[in-house]
């Protein structure tokens, strides 16, 4: 079964392309590869501005957020991706690089939300707007 976050992206009511699933062995490989800082421990709090250029008050699609606000993490059990933090690595990578590092290939695509390039490229530009 998919862990599904519920979190929305920044601008549109789109979700990620990429998720963990509940096979994850909370390795912890993955964390330190994310060029965004989309990923945290399992019951761990998350915040936009963590490794982003993100600071002040955010205007989302889902409301408005404090950017080193501390927000209610995805999953208590499994390490987890932020959605609105994750651009599936374009602007940084080739590819996903925590599926490349995944021992157990946990990190996936959700086959029913996917995100283009240009909307990924231009979540990037949102997150590093000042970099
Ligand atoms: S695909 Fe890239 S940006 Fe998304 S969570 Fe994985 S490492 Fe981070
Ligand atoms: S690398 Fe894979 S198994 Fe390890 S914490 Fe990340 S998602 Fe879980």
């Amino acid at each position: 079964m998919l862990s599904r976050p519920t979190v929305l992206f920044l601008h549109k009511n789109t979700l990620m392309a990429i998720i963990i699933t509940d096979e994850c062995i909370n390795c912890g490989a993955c964390e330190p590869e994310c060029p965004n800082t989309a990923i945290y421990e399992g019951a761990d709090q998350w915040r936009y501005s963590d490794g982003t250029s993100l600071k002040g008050v955010l205007e989302t699609a889902e409301g408005s957020f404090i950017a080193d606000e501390a927000q209610m993490p995805v999953s208590d059990e499994f390490y987890y991706i932020v959605p609105s933090k994750c651009t599936e690595c374009k602007g940084f990578h080739e590819e996903p690089q925590c599926a490349a590092v995944c021992p157990v290939d946990c990190c996936v695509p959700d086959e029913n939300v996917v995100e283009t390039e240009a909307e990924l490229l231009e979540k990037q530009s949102f997150l590093h707007q000042n970099s």
